[in-house]
């Protein structure tokens, strides 16, 4: 698959991000590059076309976009993340893919987005935080 300079350039920068990355703050980004200034419209045509390809998942409850760690397969996105950092980790569980395909035939449900969101706190900040 080919990808045009702006959609590399924007899954570059959500790969560096390392955490759920706002549309806005990736065209600040873009623009900070010196590369290439660009506007929302094409982030987020960029955003929609990675999302497509599902290189990239969008954090509904942070209105945000991650990196896919495994998009050479069409899969569950299950992210756990951190309300005290803002960090997230992607896990991908098969009994979750299961699972939900086997309710979504019962329904004859068609599923589309999958994207499981799991708020919390990360080992890390737990024990910074001492507890
Ligand atoms: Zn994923
Ligand atoms: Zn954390």
């Amino acid at each position: 698959m080919r990808l045009t300079k702006s959609r590399r350039l924007i899954l570059e920068l959500l790969w560096k991000s390392g955490r759920p990355t706002g549309a806005y703050e990736l065209v600040k980004s873009m623009q900070h590059t010196g590369i290439e200034s660009v506007g929302p419209p094409t982030v987020y045509r960029a955003l929609e076309f990675l999302m497509k390809q599902g290189l990239v998942s969008k954090i509904e409850s942070r209105n945000a976009y991650i990196p896919c760690t495994h998009p050479e397969r069409n899969h569950i996105c299950l992210f756990f993340l951190c309300g005290s950092c803002g960090n997230s980790v992607e896990f991908e569980d098969q009994r979750l893919e299961r699972l939900i395909a086997e309710n979504a035939a019962q329904l004859k449900f068609k599923a589309a987005r999958r994207v499981v969101e799991v708020e919390g706190i990360c080992e890390r900040c737990l024990t910074a935080s001492g507890a």
